[in-house]
């Protein structure tokens, strides 16, 4: 799973949790190494968000995570992930302002009543390759 197949919002969300595991890593896994990588462990933390945001039910209308009913991490990883969203979240008003700020407002933003059906990129992306070759 790459992040590179994620698009729109989904991309930008997940450009955003990229950036606040750079933050949380650089001060508990790398001792102030510069904000430019991430250890093992958050990488493959980083590639599991991918992939849940890949397959989020909501698609582009997904909630902001930590008000989504549905729990879609397993209890590990979100484990992990609210440690460092915690972590990161008052850090990424200073390292990165307008992300910080476009999370405050989609928290602000109503939660869709139910996910529309076959909305999820993966499933959206698995239709158009039925799609083409079928014709
Ligand atoms: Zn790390």
């Amino acid at each position: 799973m790459s992040s590179e197949l994620l698009t729109g919002r989904l991309a930008k969300e997940h450009k955003t949790i990229t950036h606040m595991l750079q933050i949380y890593c650089r001060h508990h896994h790398q001792h102030q190494l510069p904000l430019n990588g991430l250890c093992d462990q958050c990488l493959e933390l980083a590639d599991y968000a991918a992939q849940k945001l890949d397959r989020c039910p909501y698609g582009d209308t997904k909630p902001d995570c930590a008000r989504c009913p549905i729990h879609c991490y397993k209890p590990e990883q979100r484990q992990q992930a609210r440690v460092a969203m915690r972590f990161a979240g008052p850090k990424m008003l200073w390292h990165h302002p307008i992300e910080a700020l476009q999370h405050l407002i989609d928290k602000k933003r109503a939660i869709p009543a139910r996910p529309p059906q076959g909305k999820s990129q993966y499933a959206l992306r698995k239709a158009a390759n039925n799609n083409s070759s079928s014709n």
